[in-house]
Parts: C-alpha cells; sequence; structure tokens
C-alpha cells in the first residue's frame, strides 16, 4: 500500500472492508474521511509486549500471560462457561469464557500453549481471567506483540481490531500533513522534538513500548500545536475583507422587541439586558458585527438570540439560528415560535430528519424569504438550502462548529437572491456556554467582540452539589422517591466505562432496569446513543412534558437540554469526567424556580486529580471559576484516560491543556499569512470539519 496517494479528504469507501454499514458507523465516530482516521488517536494503549508469570500476576489489571493448556472443562451453572485450567512454571491460572462456540470448545486441548490478554479478576474459583482476546499455538508459546496495542473510542458493531486496521490502512498510505514546517522555523517548546507532524502522528498510533508519557504529551502538543494555527488562520482569513463588506442596517422600526419583551413572563437580568443592547445597536450599523455571546448554561442567552432575530425580522431579513443537535434544533423551534408567533414572525425547522414533504416546503419557504426565522442543523449547510435574504447568522452552543464551518456558511450566505445586495454579508453571533478562563478567552476569540452574560436569573437557587460513594447508590435511588413526589424530574447520567458507546450504552441500560425495579411507582425513560434520532426525540419529548420521572441517559443530554422541573441531577462515575463537562452536565437542572441537586457519585479509589475535581464541583457553581480550576489542575499525561466528548473546541488540541501553545500559534500564523499564504489554504482545509458534506439533508 506504501505508494497509494492519500489526499485528505479520501472517501472512506475507497478502503478495503469498508461498506455503506462500516460507513455509517464510524459517522457516528465523526469519522467522514480517511483524514478522520488519521486523527483519531487511541485513548490509551495496552502493554502487550511482554507475558507476566503467574505468580506476578496482579489483580484489576489488563496484562499477558502465556501458558500450556492443563485441562479444559465446561461449566453449566446459571450461565454456561468455559473454563481452561493454564500452567506455567511460576503457577496457574483459569481462563473462563463465558461466550464461546462449540469450534472453540474442541479446538482448545490439552498441551497447547496459550497467549492470552484481559483483566484478572477475582471469580467463582478464585483468581481468573474473563474472555480474553487469545491466540492458540501447538508447539511453543506465541510470541507477544512487539509494539503497543493501541485502544480507540468505537461504536457498536465496529471492533476494535476493524479500528485498529483502518487506520492503519491509511497509516500506510503515502500521506503529508500540510504543515508550517516548511514555511517557518517550528519551535514549541517540547513539540519541538517532533520535525514533522507526521512523525507526532506516526507516535500516536504506534508508539513504541518504552515511550515515556513526556514524549506522548510532545506528539500530542505538536498536532494540537498544528491545529491551533489552523485556527487562528480561519480566524484571520475570516476578517479579511471584513472591512470591504458591508451588513444590512437593522434598526429599530416596529418595536417588536419591546411585543416581545412585554409577553415573556420574567423581567431580564441586568446582564441580559447590558448584552441585548451591545447587540442590538451594533445590528444598526452597517458595520458587519462579529461577536461571541458567552454565559454560562442556564444564563438566558437564548432570549437575547430571540431579539437579535426580532430585529432582523422586523427589517424583513431572514436569520438563521444553527444548532449542534436535532434535539436542540426542535426545542429551540418550539420556543421561538411560542415567542415570535404572536409577532407575525414565521419561524421554520430544518433538520437531516425532516420527511419528504417537509423539506421541500422548508426549503421552498427558505427561499421564498417566507421564512424568516430558519432553525437548523448541520442540514443548514447543504447546497439545496438557498436562502432569500439573510442577515443574521446565529450560531449556539458554538462548540460544535469550527471557524471554517461559520466561514463556510457566511460565504453561502452571501449568495442570497432576495433583496439582498451581492456585496453585503449577515451579522454574525455566536454563543457558547463553554465557559473559557478569561486570558484563554481574548486568544482563542481575538478578532471578535465579546459579550459576557455573568448573571443567572435571580429565581434561580443555587443547585446543592454533593459527593457520595456508590457503595450508598441504593440510599440515592430510595431518595428519588421523595423528589418525584414533589412533582420534579430527576436525570439519571451513566458517564463512559468502556472505550465502546456500547458498553455505555448497556450501563444506562442496566441502571435503567435497577431503577425501574426499585421505583415501582415512578416512570423511568431510557435514551443513550444508540437510539435512532426519532426515538431520542421522542424520549426527550416525553421527559420534556412531565410523561417521565426520570430519564436515565449517556451524555448525549450534555447539550442545551431545557427541562426547568428537573431538580435532580444523578451523575454515576463523576470521577472519570472532566470538569468542564461536569458542569455542563450539571447545568441540567437548576433551571427552574425549585432547589436542585446535583449528586456526584463515585467509585473508589479515587486519584489525587479526580478528588480535586469533585472538591471543586462541590465548591461553586461558577463556570468561570470551574474553568480556571480545570485549567489549573490539568497536569501533563492527564487527557490519557479522560475521555475526549463531542463538545470539544477541537479535535486533538484542547484549550486546558495545551493553553501554553496558543501565543505562539497565533504569532505563527501571522507570518504564515503574510509570507505563505498558498500553504494557509491548505492547512485550515486539513484541519476543517467536512461533516457538513457528508451529511444528507
Ligand atoms: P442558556 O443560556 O443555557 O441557553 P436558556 O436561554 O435556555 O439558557 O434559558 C434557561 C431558562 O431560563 C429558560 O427556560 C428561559 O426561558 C429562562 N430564562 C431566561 N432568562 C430568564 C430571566 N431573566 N428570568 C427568568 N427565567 C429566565
Ligand atoms: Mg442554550
Amino acid at each position: 500500500m506504501g505508494n497509494v496517494q492519500y489526499n485528505g479528504s479520501l472517501e472512506l469507501t475507497a478502503l478495503r472492508g469498508v461498506g455503506p454499514s462500516t460507513k455509517a458507523k464510524l459517522a457516528r465516530l465523526n469519522i467522514f474521511t480517511s483524514k478522520d482516521l488519521l486523527l483519531h488517536f487511541p485513548f490509551r494503549y495496552q502493554d502487550r509486549t511482554r507475558s507476566t508469570p503467574f505468580n506476578a500476576i496482579q489483580i484489576n489489571q489488563e496484562q499477558l500471560v502465556t501458558g500450556e493448556v492443563l485441562s479444559i472443562s465446561q461449566s453449566s451453572g446459571y450461565r454456561k462457561s468455559l473454563l481452561i485450567a493454564l500452567t506455567d512454571k511460576t503457577g496457574f491460572l483459569n481462563i473462563r469464557l463465558f461466550h464461546f462456540n462449540p469450534f472453540q470448545r474442541h479446538q482448545i486441548k490439552a498441551g497447547m500453549h496459550m497467549r492470552c490478554f484481559g483483566a484478572i479478576r477475582y471469580g467463582h474459583s478464585g483468581i481468573e481471567m474473563v474472555h480474553p482476546e487469545y491466540v492458540l499455538s501447538e508447539t511453543a508459546p506465541p510470541e507477544p506483540s512487539p509494539e503497543l496495542t493501541p485502544v480507540y473510542h468505537s461504536t457498536e458493531g465496529l471492533s476494535q481490531n476493524k479500528i485498529r486496521a483502518l487506520c492503519n490502512q491509511v497509516l500506510d498510505m503515502k500521506w503529508e500533513v500540510p504543515s508550517t514546517k516548511t514555511a517557518v522555523p517550528d519551535t514549541p517548546k517540547g513539540a519541538g522534538m517532533f520535525t514533522k507532524v507526521s512523525d507526532a502522528i506516526h507516535i500516536l498510533h504506534h508508539p513504541p513500548p518504552d515511550i515515556s508519557s513526556t514524549t506522548l504529551d510532545y506528539a500530542r502538543e505538536k498536532v494540537a500545536y498544528e491545529e491551533f494555527i489552523a485556527h487562528f488562520l480561519a480566524s484571520k482569513l475570516a476578517k479579511v475583507g471584513a472591512g470591504q463588506q458591508l451588513s444590512p442596517k437593522l434598526p429599530s422600526t416596529l418595536q417588536l422587541g419591546k411585543q416581545l419583551l412585554s409577553r415573556l413572563g420574567f423581567d431580564l437580568t441586568n446582564a441580559q439586558k447590558r448584552v441585548s443592547k451591545e447587540i442590538l445597536l451594533e445590528l444598526e450599523s452597517d458595520q458587519p458585527m462579529l461577536r461571541l455571546l458567552q454565559g454560562d448554561v442556564g444564563s438566558g442567552k437564548t432570549i437575547v438570540a430571540a431579539f437579535a432575530a426580532v430585529r432582523a425580522a422586523e427589517n424583513k431579513y431572514q436569520t438563521a439560528l444553527l444548532v449542534p443537535t436535532e434535539i436542540l434544533a426542535e426545542q429551540h423551534f418550539l420556543t421561538f415560535s411560542r415567542w415570535l408567533a404572536p409577532l407575525d414572525i414565521s419561524v421554520t425547522l430544518l433538520t437531516g430528519k425532516l420527511g419528504k414533504v417537509k423539506k421541500r416546503n422548508a426549503l421552498k419557504a427558505i427561499s421564498s424569504g417566507g421564512a424568516q426565522v430558519i432553525i437548523g442543523t448541520h442540514a443548514l449547510f447543504q447546497s439545496s438550502v438557498k436562502f432569500y435574504d439573510l442577515a443574521l447568522i446565529i450560531v449556539d452552543e458554538q462548540h460544535r462548529f469550527g471557524v471554517e464551518q461559520r466561514l463556510s456558511l457566511r460565504n453561502k450566505f452571501n449568495h442570497s437572491s432576495g433583496t439582498i445586495e451581492q456585496a453585503t454579508r449577515p451579522h454574525q453571533l455566536v454563543m457558547t456556554a463553554t465557559p473559557i478562563p478569561r486570558t484563554l478567552t481574548m486568544t482563542l476569540y481575538a478578532g471578535m467582540d465579546i459579550s459576557i452574560i455573568d448573571e443567572l436569573p435571580s429565581n434561580r437557587l443555587p443547585i446543592e452539589t454533593r459527593v457520595i460513594s456508590d457503595n450508598r447508590k441504593a440510599e440515592v435511588i430510595n431518595s428519588l422517591n421523595t423528589i418525584c413526589g414533589k412533582g420534579n424530574q430527576v436525570y439519571w447520567v451513566c458517564t463512559l466505562i468502556e472505550e465502546s458507546e456500547q458498553i455505555d450504552s448497556t450501563a444506562a441500560e442496566s441502571a435503567a432496569a435497577e431503577l425501574t425495579k426499585c421505583l415501582p411507582d415512578l416512570k423511568v425513560g431510557l435514551i443513550h446513543g444508540r437510539f435512532s434520532t426519532a426515538d431520542k426525540n421522542n424520549i426527550m419529548q416525553q421527559f420534556t412534558s412531565g410523561q417521565l420521572d426520570i430519564l436515565v441517559a449517556t451524555t448525549v443530554v450534555e447539550v442545551g437540554v431545557d427541562v426547568p422541573n428537573a431538580a435532580l441531577i444523578v451523575i454515576e462515575n463523576a470521577e472519570r469526567l472532566g470538569l468542564t463537562q461536569l458542569h455542563q452536565l450539571r447545568g441540567r437542572v437548576g433551571r427552574g424556580t425549585d432547589q436542585s441537586h446535583c449528586i456526584l457519585l463515585y467509585s473508589s479509589p479515587l486519584s489525587i486529580t479526580g478528588k480535586e475535581r469533585l472538591k471543586v464541583m462541590r465548591a461553586t457553581t461558577d463556570g468561570f471559576r470551574i474553568a480556571e480550576e480545570d485549567l489549573k489542575l490539568r497536569g501533563p499525561g492527564d487527557l490519557l484516560g479522560t475521555r475526549q466528548t463531542g463538545e470539544q473546541l477541537f479535535r486533538v488540541a484542547n484549550i486546558f491543556d495545551h493553553a501554553h501553545l496558543m501565543q505562539d500559534c497565533m504569532i505563527k500564523s501571522e507570518h504564515l499569512l503574510s509570507l505563505h499564504p498558498l500553504i494557509c489554504k491548505e492547512i485550515i482545509n486539513f484541519w476543517s470539519d467536512q461533516k457538513q458534506e457528508y451529511t444528507d439533508v
């Protein structure tokens, strides 16, 4: 394969072993091109390079062992299993297989050598290894693997072996990452030990057995460095030309905003008033707005966005509201419809799951100007979407969309067909709930104006947070009766335990089963990543409307869902989540007027940082303070083991771990733009997310 020319967007189906079904599974991991596989790094490595003698085996650890088969027996009991007794020179070990077929039963014979990789547990018959991966040999013991074995995040039906093979296939091709190296001398601190990004990428997939965690960190830094450069290049290019193009002036003509305000049923907080004023004032000018609206979860950004959309509508212009998930799109659609219908402003929904007829109608309304506020997901990027006279783009939960995407959206919208002149461009408002330490915000969003909502609505009581060991789970479950008895609702969140979404979902399924059994009077719903979008929406709808008391979920509930009646969130294995993610999850409650609680269940033993993180969560609900603590608590190497989640700003770079690279990258990107403009486009293209091109409306 060594001579296959790889280009950044090689279709996955061009790879061996990728048909439509694998392609769909990869899409769930946000892998759409071969490049995405290159950048899909292992989140940990298994050491299968040495066999552990039986007398040196450690409980609860994954190990490679090699031994000779002494005997095989099949146990009946409540669960059938195959028990294989092994011996090496130092002792004995039992291997237990729960899932086995007759072929395996007859293939394994006494006297054979068996190499197994798996975790050692206390089982029915003392110490045993339960369904390991294994290799058999008739003669000499099989050789251990010479390299560390990568473990990738995966999804149901996609085995580690399969995803490993796919990554290897791409790694073996001839590929190059457009890099700054050729253009500007490249010496970030640790990352400097790698001259080429491609070397760092290779190392991250296949580190040599003796690699230090520092070297792995440097490799990650190298990749992050390039990604930051791409980000700054894209941001700078977004600014270039801004001076030449103007945006429509959106003065207050009909006072529709005042009407909306008078019907809301609540008063705006001072912070909401301040930022609304900032935004509306800027919309009156023909200077294109490029503004970040930052505000903690629950701080009430949506209504501020609505005021902006109303302003565009009363000037007879369209607004596009772009959101990262269909659940959120539907929720905003309902909210906006409720707010804007009395003002005679039409709201239209466009998501990937709309039926043919609805989609056609939506597209027609959008292109004819009949639709005034258009709310949608990635589906808005489709070429079939033609705006009539778009004057405002609002992006909610900004973290899911790269700058590049907003850029492409804006360019596309430059060609509105209606009353807008060709040379105008829409104003842009970008909303984010990801609290970022202020210093980083200034760097990351240099070139954008920033509005901050630093206050929660006054009717909110601060969420009370408790940290409880999971051996008191029964007590916690019991207490749900009290909460739901008062008419409140509960989120029960299961976090990732293993590398695959499958096991994650299984954990949620068994949690739901347990809660259903223990709480016969309550209605328990379940939602996780393996549900179809329709099913997810359906369950969310039931929870929102109060038909369910408890919603058991994996972290899919994380983004922006608003159910004010939910007053308790229980997070299992909270020690596995990063602070930012915990904070986002906790923000699902405390949205109504009732006192809300958050219970963080942990399983022992806690690591030192794990303990610190939970302590911070108990001490404060201030997102910005939590972000600062997050920055402090990150140490080198901490990235490994904490799951990278979908709500990251970057693919590889982590603003907390790699904050020290940012300044350097910003300066370097300026040099690049002035000295080597050609490579800049290539760099941006390589790092940009191409999801929209692969999502069908
Ligand atoms: P976020 O900033 O996380 O997007 P939302 O806009 O979803 O927050 O607002 C959360 C909830 O608070 C919504 O139910 C919203 O209607 C309500 N809300 C917003 N502003 C206020 C306010 N000033 N007073 C009371 N409730 C408010
Ligand atoms: Mg929101």
